[in-house]
């Protein structure tokens, strides 16, 4: 998802987080996971949905199907309580023709309760649980960040809507066990609308149904005049909040691409009648940002699908293979125009970091954004010299608050993480420290250490790079990237990220000229241990000074003209 702007996560935000009522709060995704949910695994959910933009209602159904993995009487699903459940069926065993039987539920505070049906279901065994539900959907006050559906309208009045719920979770609109650790191997979306509304989401489409509603009694559907039902498959495991609708009378703008990795998938823009032209420009600095980032960070991950992009009436959003774009076709929203879209690069970095490699719980949340805004970086290097690099890392250094740990090691919520509202918690900086916390990396690896190890972070083992069946996609935690890092440069890197991820206080450079020596001392709170290299200039030649046990000393000469870590590669407290 895009950072907020600073301006506005300050003064807008905070206030209205601190404002937030009991409900609200509870609007997040990845809550403490109660036995009831940790008791299966989804496997994969199938998901139809039919959407009136007229009645800005929605009609349902999912069918998840799970494996029964600890002893439960209960087990939970967790849907809004703007939304109504029709029924629950239930089919306690994996054989498919096995018949669905009404199960008893409560719904109530964000969570469907089906309610002993545990009982009769064998550890190991697959089951099959059918929701039924309705109703008008949480329309997002803020979306992105404060999400849900996007009601909208295009210059002609059409409709124009999208969903948007990383933070709130995808159960704002349809039934999920929405915990960010369990992603099921594969999904359909069948989404209904009025013709000649054209739906844009995650994977391939299938098929067209004219006149048709997914949602009908039938098995399938039914027919119904003037409805259309796009079908979607995803092939690959997916998040949650990356599941997505886009729905206008959209033009598509496509492009069969060649992978680095040797094979061709469809790229799409999905763009709207009146923004063609624009769109054909865009579409290709979407086609040069693929290949790019390919080779940085290994093939596009979920070429069994597509790469899509979808105009949204919001700013964007990372869902899988469906990118949402809402930049109006603006270069950089939140600094100098380097002739790229920079909002496209951040959220399409996230099918690397978020959909490829995603964090197995919210605490690790600068995994996907970190990386992200971090790509930012790398990619303005790539296509306009070093100086653009760090002119993006000093532009982000300002916004870094250091108010809490980037990577706190307790289990926490997607509000928590990114808002800051509670103690302990870091908000915007797992953003922009963590992108400088990168930035500190590549410097102490060194380039022909650093990249190597970013790409065995998205694809640990190189035969990976090959796969499209989703087997790729893996939950990632900090103490892996670091166990990557150690394992790929042999080096002991334990103080770098207890520093810098563990705990929020900068390190201090202090240095000074005795004589023709110059001395440097890193200070650390809790003198902790930090053996930080530091670049030095010296007249006009950079030089790398090693600070084993955090000092470090170089012969400069007398009245030579000394600058300490003058391109500031590393993150440290501001003089
Ligand atoms: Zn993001």
């Amino acid at each position: 998802m895009p950072v907020l702007p600073a301006v506005f996560l300050l003064l807008a935000l905070a206030p209205a987080a601190l404002q937030r009522k009991d409900k609200e709060l509870e609007l997040t995704s990845g809550r403490a996971q109660p036995k009831e949910e940790a008791c299966y695994d989804v496997q994969r959910y199938d998901l139809a949905v039919r959407v009136d933009p007229a009645e800005r209602r929605i009609t349902g159904r999912v069918e998840m199907t799970a494996r029964w993995t600890a002893a439960s009487d209960d087990f939970v699903l967790d849907l809004d309580d703007r939304l109504e459940v029709r029924s629950v069926e239930l089919r306690a065993s994996d054989a498919k023709d096995t018949a669905f039987a009404p199960a008893s539920f409560q719904h109530h505070r964000g969570e469907i309760r089906i309610m002993r049906a545990g009982r009769d279901l064998a550890i190991g065994s697959d089951f099959a649980v059918r929701v039924e539900y309705g109703g008008k959907p949480r329309e997002a006050p803020n979306p992105p960040w404060d999400g849900g559906f996007v009601w909208s309208k295009t210059a002609s009045g059409a409709p124009w809507i999208a969903t948007a719920n990383q933070m709130q979770g995808a159960d704002l609109w349809w039934p999920v066990k929405d915990q960010p650790d369990d992603e099921p191997a594969s999904m359909s979306i069948r989404v209904t609308v009025p013709r000649p509304l054209v739906v844009a989401s995650n994977g391939r489409l299938e098929e067209v149904l004219e006149d048709h509603d997914c949602t009908a009694d039938e098995p399938g559907g039914a027919k119904s005049r003037g409805w259309r039902t796009y079908a979607w498959r995803v092939s690959t495991p997916i998040n949650a909040y990356g599941v997505a609708l886009n729905i206008a009378p959209y033009e598509t703008i496509t492009r069969e691409y060649e992978s680095v990795a040797g094979d061709t998938f469809p790229v799409t823009y999905w763009v709207l009648p009146e923004n063609v032209d624009k769109g054909k420009v865009l579409f290709e600095d979407i086609l040069a940002q693929m290949r790019q980032l390919e080779n940085l960070y290994g093939p596009y991950p979920f070429r069994a699908d597509k790469y899509g992009v979808a105009e949204t009436p919001h700013l964007g959003m990372e869902h899988q293979s469906i990118i949402a774009y809402g930049n109006q076709y603006h270069g950089n929203p939140w600094g100098e125009d380097y002739g790229f879209d920079m909002l496209h690069l951040h959220e399409f970095a996230h099918e690397w970091w978020a959909n490829l490699v995603t964090c197995a719980n919210w605490n690790d949340f600068w995994i996907h954004e970190g990386f992200a805004s971090y790509t930012q970086a790398l990619y303005a290097e790539r296509v306009k010299g070093t100086p653009a690099y760090f002119s993006e890392m000093a532009a982000m250094r300002g916004g870094i608050q250091n108010r809490a740990a980037v990577a706190p090691r307790e289990k926490r919520s997607t509000a928590e993480m990114y808002f800051g509202d509670r103690d302990g918690s870091p908000g915007g900086d797992i953003y922009y420290k963590g992108a400088w916390i990168l930035h500190s990396l590549r410097w102490l690896l060194g380039d022909e250490q650093f990249f190597p190890v970013l790409r065995r972070m998205a694809y640990p083992d190189p035969a990976g790079e090959k796969l499209t069946d989703g087997s790729a996609c893996r939950f990632a935690t900090t103490d892996e990237l670091r166990s990557i890092a150690e394992q790929h440069t042999g080096l002991d890197l334990g103080w770098f990220f207890e520093l810098y991820l563990r705990q929020p206080e900068l390190p201090t450079l202090e240095s000074s000229v005795k004589g023709d020596e110059l001395e440097i001392a890193w200070k650390t709170p809790g003198n902790r241990p930090f053996p930080m290299p530091v670049e030095v200039r010296v007249g006009s030649e950079l030089r790398r000074v090693e600070c084993p046990g955090g000092r470090g000393t170089l012969f400069v000469g007398r009245g030579a003209k000394v600058a300490v870590d003058p391109r500031d590669w590393v993150l440290r407290t501001k003089e």
